[in-house]
């Protein structure tokens, strides 16, 4: 999913990069304009999709990490994901926690 918008964000730049060419080129204002929306929100894009690569790095599960914390580590029982039994819920299928 993420290497789609990585492309989109590209591919936009790009647009912005190739339309400021064209505007130079014609002497176009609108041109320019559209260029530089282009420009921008390939920017805005790359950067919501290094915000969000940031976001699901935080989500990854270290357990070696919380054991250290001195969190206790089980696996849910209906779906044997690894979770923290101070959740007390699973992180992937809901069920109640117990120890
Ligand atoms: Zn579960």
């Amino acid at each position: 999913m993420n290497r789609i918008y990585s492309v989109l964000a590209l591919l936009v730049g790009l647009l912005g990069v190739s339309l400021f060419i064209i505007s130079y080129q014609n002497e176009s204002m609108f041109m320019l304009v559209i260029g530089a929306l282009m420009l921008v929100l390939g920017i805005l894009l790359t950067v919501f999709i290094m915000t969000m690569n940031l976001y699901n790095k935080d989500q990854e599960f270290d357990s070696e990490g919380l054991k250290k914390q001195g969190l206790t580590i089980m696996n849910c029982k209906s779906c044997s994901t690894e979770n923290v039994l101070e959740d007390k819920y699973c992180r992937k299928c809901g069920e109640e926690l117990e120890e």
